[in-house]
């Protein structure tokens, strides 16, 4: 493949912009070599300023589930470029997506649209600090919830990439009422509340993980956080930017029936472009500015163009068997990368739920009875629960990988290779290994068998 055209352009971006990007996970640093420069996406792929073409499994971090162009998004934008694209007052357009999240996530009462995921985790937070008048939180060590100040620390994401946990500009003062626990670990959990539980705020957790690659959280530590929020009054804050819509139908909360007290969402919900949002139970989301007296603005929110977009995506998305589809897809993908791996003797640990995927390659084998594979596993002397986030094929699992700690030992050199392997044949994979693939309804059965394929000539390549 010939990147000539892509190395310029990133080269005159490095004079201009610091990395030569606006997002730090877009780099490649990770895996080495320099970023394709992309110019357009069509269907399930993207095509770079060079002509290659890439079957597209990163979808911008996320939002794009329905893939490049889709007509009913395409058309609702068209619609309202011409109608006008910001007025700074209501619309009915709000109300319409609004309608559709309450109506599919069930612990949302009340809703407030924002412009990031970033401000979506910040608001959320700061909401929750004022209506319990507490000052600690609780975030775990590998999760992201944007780059706010206080929950910038032991950072998932670019952030876990780079390893700066804590950035340069994040003052001790911002993070000093931050507690920071191992994720999935209830006994530690446990101990916290005992211990300050009466003056904890808020609980900030991505209930599926996709930011030290995919982690789903296990059925016992996420029943734990509802029952120990609940007693002592803390806020549980679902952060589902990510696996909002695609753990499940509607989300993490949605599948596991777990009622948190208050959600972030972003990426899908706005259909690619810039949203976020949070929501839950009524009579904390009336704390916020007018309606009470926690503050949150934004010139841009509730912009029309995202709201069109996003109400297009998610009626697509919510009409019946899409989401089973999609989940079927990336399932079968999960799959066949380790029926692959095994061929190949690759170890590897397999996380997949919904339409999110992490291949994990390990530096060590777990042991023989379970060597690609890992359902249940020791983690400091006591088993840790299988999720059951399992889907009906079992390709789903929380074993292996539980935390940041495991996550992090795995071999990225390995994971580097493979992600160049599939680069050059055609195939745009996250650029970290702790990072989430993401399916899209634009990729077919077809195009997912390929993919395995050419997956199993790069395992053995390696
Ligand atoms: C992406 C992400 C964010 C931040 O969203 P931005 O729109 O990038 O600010 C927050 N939380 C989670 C779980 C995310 O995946």
């Amino acid at each position: 493949m010939n990147h000539a055209r892509s190395h310029s352009v990133f080269a005159e971006a490095q004079t201009l912009i610091p990395g030569g990007v606006n997002s730090p996970a877009r780099a490649f640093g990770a895996v080495g070599g320099e970023p394709v420069v992309i110019q357009r996406g069509e269907g399930a792929y993207l095509i770079d300023i060079d002509g290659n073409r890439y079957l597209d499994y990163v979808q911008s971090w996320g939002p794009m589930i329905l893939g490049y162009g889709h007509p009913a998004v395409v058309s609702a934008l068209q619609t309202q470029i011409l109608n006008g694209t910001s007025f700074g007052a209501p619309t009915e357009l709000e109300n319409e997506l609004a309608k559709i999240i309450i109506g599919s996530v069930p612990s949302i009462e009340k809703i407030r649209f924002v412009n990031s995921g970033t401000e979506a985790a910040m608001s959320a937070v700061r909401l929750a600090r004022g209506f319990t008048g507490r000052t600690k939180i609780v975030k775990f060590i590998g999760n992201y919830h944007g780059h706010v100040d206080s929950l910038l620390v032991a950072a998932g994401s670019s952030a876990a990439t780079l390893g700066v946990p804590n950035s340069p500009g994040v003052t001790p003062g911002s993070v000093q009422d931050t507690l920071l626990l191992p994720y999935n670990d209830v006994e530690t959990l446990k101990k916290t509340f005992a211990a300050a539980g009466k003056d904890i705020a808020a609980v900030i957790v991505e209930p599926v993980a996709g930011n030290m690659g995919c982690v789903i959280g296990s059925s016992n530590f996420l029943y734990e956080l509802r029952h120990v929020t609940q007693e002592s009054g803390a806020i549980l804050i679902f952060d589902e930017v990510l696996s909002g819509y695609r753990a499940g139908k509607a989300g993490a909360g949605q599948r596991f029936s777990i009622t948190p007290d208050l959600t972030t969402l972003g990426k899908v919900i706005g259909g690619g472009l810039p949203v976020g949002a949070y929501g839950g139970r009524a009579d904390i989301m009336d704390n916020v500015l007018p309606a009470g007296k926690v503050f949150q603005a934004g010139t841009l929110s509730g912009n029309p163009l995202a709201m069109a977009a996003g109400i297009a995506t998610l009626q697509t998305l919510l009409q019946p068997n899409v989401f089973m589809s999609l989940e079927r897809n990336m399932t079968m993908l999960a799959e066949g990368f380790e029926d692959e791996a095994r061929a190949a003797g690759i170890p590897v640990h397999i996380a997949q739920i919904g339409s999110m995927m992490t291949l994990f390659f390990l530096k060590e084998p777990h042991g023989d009875a379970a060597k690609y594979r890992i359902e249940d596993v020791s983690l400091n002397g006591g088993k840790v629960e299988r999720s059951t986030a399992t889907s009906s094929s079992g390709s789903a699992f929380a074993g292996g990988i539980t935390d940041w700690q495991t996550a992090a030992a795995c071999n990225t050199e390995r994971y580097a290779g493979f992600f160049r392997g599939m680069l050059e044949r055609g195939f745009y994979f996250p650029c970290s290994q702790f990072e989430t693939f993401f399916m899209s309804t634009a990729v077919t059965a077809d195009e997912v068998r390929q993919t395995i394929k050419v997956a199993g000539e790069v395992f053995r390549s390696l």
